[in-house]
C-alpha cells in the first residue's frame, strides 16, 4: 500500500500546505513505510481555523441552518463513509496495527452509525423552548451551538474517536477543525475525501495532520470557541491548563486502568466468557483506554481465574494486522513497544509471577509485537496495577469478599471503565454501581452510541456519545420576553 497526499482539507477544497514538511506514517506490523501525508504547521492550522470561523460566522451558515437539513448532509456523509469501508478499516489497521477483522467493526460501522444517531438528535432535540418565568414575562431558552470546535484524537481508534466529536458538533451547528495524531493520519484523507462526495459545506469539516505543536497551536488559537481531546492524562491535562486559563470550555476523554471484577459465582468456562473477557480486557492489542487490566478474582477461586486468563491470552493468534486470523497484532510503534516492555520488566521486578508471555513473539522477526502477557500475584499499590500500559498486558489480583473488591476497583486514580462478571446479572448491576467510573458493563463491555461515555478522576471531564454529547456543543442562551 502506498498513500501519497499533498495537500490538506481545509475550507472544503484541497490546499497546498505552507511548508514541505511531512508525516510518514509506518506500518508496525512490518516496520515498512506506508506513504507521506503534508504535516500541518502554524500557518495551516491559521487557515483551517479561519475557514472553520467563516463557515461558522456567516449569516446563512452552518450553524443558521435547520437541524433537519444539517441532518442530511451527515446522512449523506455517513454514507460516503461507509462506501470508502474498506479503505479505511486497512489504512487504520496498516497504521496503529489493529487487526482488520477489528477495523472493520469498530472504526467504519461504529462510525457511521454514531453520524447517523446524531442525525436523528438534530431532528429530534427541541433547540428552543419558551419557559414560563418567575416574574411575569415568559423566557425563551435557546440552545446555540458553541462555536468552532478544536478534535484532536489519539491514534488507537482514529475513526471512532473522531466521530465522537465530528458527529456531536455537526449536529449542534458547530464547526470543526480535527487534528488527528501522526501516527493514524491516511485514513483523515479518505474522511476528508467522504466529506467532500457528501455535499459537507466548505469549512463546517477541515483537517491538520499534525503532531504536539500543532495540537498546542490549534489549542490555544483565539479562533476557537471549545476543544474536545482525546489522548492520554498528561497530555489532557496540559491542554485543560490552556483552557482554564482561556476558560475555554473542553472535554477530557483520558487514560484508564479499570477493573474487571470476577464474582464468586461467574462460569469460568472460555467458551461461555471468553470471548467477552477477551474483548473487554484485551481489544485492539491493549490499546483502548477502557480495558478491564486489573482482573479482580475471589481468592475462592483465584487460582481457576489465573488458569482462564493464562489460556485465553496464550490462545490468541499474534500476528500482521492485515490478516484475517490475526486476534492480536503489533503496537503502533517501537517506542510504544519500549514503554510496555518496560512494564512488564517493572512487574517482574516488582514481584508479579508472568504465567504467560513476557516477551516477544519468536516467529515474528519485524514489527512490534509483543506476546500477550498475564501477571499473576500483582499487589494493587504496584506500578503495574496503577499504571496505563497500553499494551496486551493484563494483572490479575485476589480479593476477600466484594467490599473488597469494591475497594480495589475504585483505588485508582483513573475512572473510565470497568466491568462485572457474573451468573447473575442484577447482582452484577448492583456491584457495578458501587464503582465510581463513568462506565461499567455487566459481562460485556462495548461503549453503546446511545449512552454518555467518559470518566472520572483521572480519566477526564465531560462526556461523549448520547444525548449528553450533543450538549456538550450547546451553550444555552435565555431570553426575557
Ligand atoms: P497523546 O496524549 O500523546 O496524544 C493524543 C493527541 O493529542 C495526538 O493527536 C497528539 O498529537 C495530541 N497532543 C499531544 N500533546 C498535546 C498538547 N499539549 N496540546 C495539543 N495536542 C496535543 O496520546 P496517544 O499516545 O496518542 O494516545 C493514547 C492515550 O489516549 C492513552 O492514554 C489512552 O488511554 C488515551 N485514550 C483515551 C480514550 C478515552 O476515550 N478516554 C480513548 C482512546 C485513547
Amino acid at each position: 500500500m502506498d498513500h501519497r497526499h499533498e495537500h490538506l482539507y481545509i475550507g472544503g477544497a484541497w490546499v497546498r500546505p505552507a511548508t514541505d514538511r511531512l508525516i510518514t506514517p509506518v506500518n508496525p506490523s512490518t516496520e515498512e513505510p506506508l506513504g507521506s501525508v503534508p504535516e500541518a504547521v502554524e500557518e495551516d492550522v491559521d487557515a483551517a481555523v479561519s475557514a472553520a470561523r467563516a463557515a461558522f460566522d456567516a449569516p446563512d451558515g452552518w450553524a443558521t441552518w435547520e437541524p433537519g437539513r444539517r441532518a442530511e448532509v451527515m446522512e449523506r456523509f455517513a454514507t460516503e463513509l461507509d462506501a470508502r469501508a474498506e479503505a479505511i478499516a486497512t489504512a487504520v489497521s496498516s497504521q496503529n496495527g489493529m487487526p482488520v477483522g477489528l477495523a472493520r467493526q469498530l472504526e467504519v460501522g461504529y462510525p457511521s452509525a454514531v453520524l447517523r444517531f446524531y442525525a436523528g438528535l438534530a431532528r429530534s432535540t427541541e433547540f428552543t423552548e419558551t419557559r414560563a418565568g418567575l416574574l411575569g414575562g415568559p423566557v425563551e431558552v435557546r440552545h446555540v451551538p458553541v462555536g468552532v470546535v478544536a478534535a484532536i484524537v489519539p491514534w488507537n481508534y482514529p475513526q471512532v474517536l473522531s466521530t465522537f466529536k465530528i458527529a456531536p458538533a455537526m449536529a449542534a451547528g458547530c464547526t470543526v477543525v480535527l487534528k488527528p495524531s501522526p501516527e493514524a493520519v491516511l485514513d483523515s484523507f479518505v474522511v476528508a475525501e467522504a466529506a467532500q462526495a457528501a455535499g459537507v459545506p466548505a469549512g463546517v469539516l477541515n483537517i491538520v495532520p499534525g503532531g504536539r505543536e500543532a495540537g498546542a497551536h490549534l489549542v490555544s488559537h483565539p479562533g476557537i470557541d471549545k476543544v474536545a481531546f482525546t489522548g492520554s492524562t498528561p497530555a489532557g491535562r496540559a491542554i485543560a491548563e490552556v483552557c482554564g486559563r482561556l476558560l475555554r470550555p473542553v472535554t477530557l476523554e483520558l487514560g484508564g486502568k479499570s477493573a474487571g471484577i470476577v464474582l464468586d459465582d461467574a462460569v469460568l468456562d472460555p467458551a461461555v466468557i471468553g470471548e467477552d473477557l477477551v474483548r473487554a480486557t484485551l481489544t485492539n492489542n491493549g490499546q483502548t483506554c477502557f480495558l478491564s487490566t486489573r482482573i479482580l478474582a475471589p481468592r475462592s477461586r483465584y487460582a481457576e481465574v489465573v488458569d482462564l486468563v493464562t489460556g485465553l491470552a496464550r490462545s490468541l493468534p499474534v500476528g500482521d494486522a492485515l490478516d484475517e486470523s490475526t486476534v492480536i497484532g503489533p503496537l503502533v510503534s517501537a517506542q510504544q513497544r519500549e514503554r510496555v516492555e518496560g512494564y512488564i520488566a517493572k512487574g517482574r521486578a516488582e514481584g508479579a509471577r508472568v504465567t504467560t508471555g513476557g516477551g516477544r513473539p519468536s516467529a515474528r522477526e519485524r514489527g512490534w509485537f509483543v506476546e500477550p502477557t498475564v501477571f499473576a500475584d500483582v499487589d494493587n499499590s504496584s506500578v503495574i496495577a496503577q499504571e496505563e500500559i497500553f499494551g496486551p498486558v493484563l494483572c490479575v489480583l485476589p480479593y476477600d469478599d466484594v467490599d473488597d473488591a469494591v475497594r480495589l476497583a475504585n483505588d485508582s486514580d483513573f475512572g473510565l471503565g470497568g466491568t462485572v462478571w457474573t451468573a447473575d446479572p442484577e447482582r452484577g448491576a448492583a456491584v457495578a454501581r458501587r464503582v465510581r467510573t463513568g462506565t461499567i458493563g455487566v459481562n460485556r463491555y462495548l461503549p453503546d452510541p446511545a449512552a454518555p461515555f467518559g470518566g472520572t478522576k483521572a480519566s477526564g471531564l465531560g462526556r461523549e456519545l448520547g444525548p449528553e454529547g450533543l450538549r456538550a456543543y450547546l451553550q444555552p442562551q435565555s431570553i426575557y420576553r
